[in-house]
């Protein structure tokens, strides 16, 4: 993803921030009914499992680095198809090709899970699931050309993402949910050979989605993308195309993570417009679409100390965060009726 406050004109974006129990015909009065009484449904929220959603950020990062064309791509693929079939009712793989900035045409693979097909309502999570392949924020510059593990950036979203996978093939929300793990976000030009007009080479597999869903006239009430979720003591302010296009999920998403305790996490405070894969779902396939991604809170909208670097690794990676993420979102979609 791509930061692009200080390549186009910020023009201000104004966040939009954003019954008692059934009378029984006989002598019980409402105020003698217990909550137990009323016939709410009961909401089980099943718990995120943090070690888990490790395991599934590591088990990417092992494979090396996922750069589209390498044989750990290709691994990582099938890997994500097989585990993520053993918990949706279906996976999809929609394989695309689309041309990167070199001017070659790339074949990518989007790998879509489906829950509760019969569901009109429906929510779509998604994380980025290929590794850039240069280190372009190296102080070295002979290292700018080195792949990167992206344990941050790509497979922290995916674990958080496999995780809740794992844990709705147990116990379904009510609505369908469909994750999707996009490729070719991260194969934009390498720092240096950027331009403000050539941003189309990021988010490429989201952008061939956003035009081609996997389901005709698929729609969803919102869309929730997950980068750099595993950032030690990370911070989540309002980033800019979130809160201009699905202001209303930014409020539900961070009222719930504070009412989880996550206040320091999830801040009340606004950075810039991060092109990045919801940018596409938001424009193209009109869906409200936010993006939870750490980025510094002192409005800079830094990414994390070790973007794009080769230090995006394991070493890195904070269970804290995303259990934080990750318990957040799966009360968003288990509280949401
Ligand atoms: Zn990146």
């Amino acid at each position: 993803m791509k930061n692009i406050q200080f390549l186009v004109l910020i023009t201000a974006l104004i966040i939009i921030s954003g019954c008692g129990g059934d009378k029984k015909a006989d002598n019980q009065t409402p105020e003698k009914l217990t909550s137990s009484e009323k016939k709410e449904p009961k909401i089980t929220i099943p718990e995120f499992n943090a070690d888990s959603a490790y395991y599934f950020v590591k088990k990417q990062v092992d494979f090396g680095p996922r750069v589209p064309g390498s044989e750990a791509h290709n691994h990582c693929s099938n890997w994500l198809r097989d585990k993520l079939s053993t918990y949706a009712d279906s996976v999809i793989v929609q394989n695309f090709s689309a041309k990167v900035h070199t001017g070659e045409n790339m074949p990518g693979k989007n790998i879509i899970g489906i829950f509760n097909r019969e569901k009109k309502k429906r929510i779509l999570l998604c994380a980025h699931w290929d590794s850039r392949p240069y280190a372009d924020q190296e102080k070295d510059a002979s290292l700018h050309n080195t792949p990167i593990d992206g344990a941050n950036d790509g497979a922290s979203g995916v674990g958080v993402l496999m995780e809740m996978a794992r844990l709705m093939h147990r116990e379904r929300p009510s609505l369908g949910i469909d994750i999707i793990f996009f490729d070719l976000e991260d194969y934009g030009e390498p720092q240096g050979e950027q331009s403000p007009g050539s941003n189309n080479f990021w988010a490429l597999g989201s952008q061939h989605w956003s035009r081609n869903p996997h389901v005709f006239n698929y729609s969803a009430i919102y869309g929730i993308l997950l980068d750099m979720v595993g950032v030690k003591n990370a911070t989540f302010p309002y980033e800019g195309f979130s809160a201009y296009y699905a202001p209303h999920i930014i409020d539900k998403v961070w009222r719930q993570g504070q009412n989880l305790g996550y206040g320091k996490y999830f801040v009340n405070s606004r950075a810039g417009r991060i092109i990045d894969d919801h940018l596409y779902i938001n424009q193209i396939a009109g869906i409200p679409t936010i993006d939870i991604i750490a980025l510094d809170q002192q409005g800079n909208s830094q990414f994390f100390e070790h973007w794009h670097t080769l230090r995006d690794n394991m070493d890195n990676i904070s269970q804290k965060t995303l259990d934080v993420v990750g318990k957040t979102v799966m009360h968003v979609i288990y509280l949401e009726s």
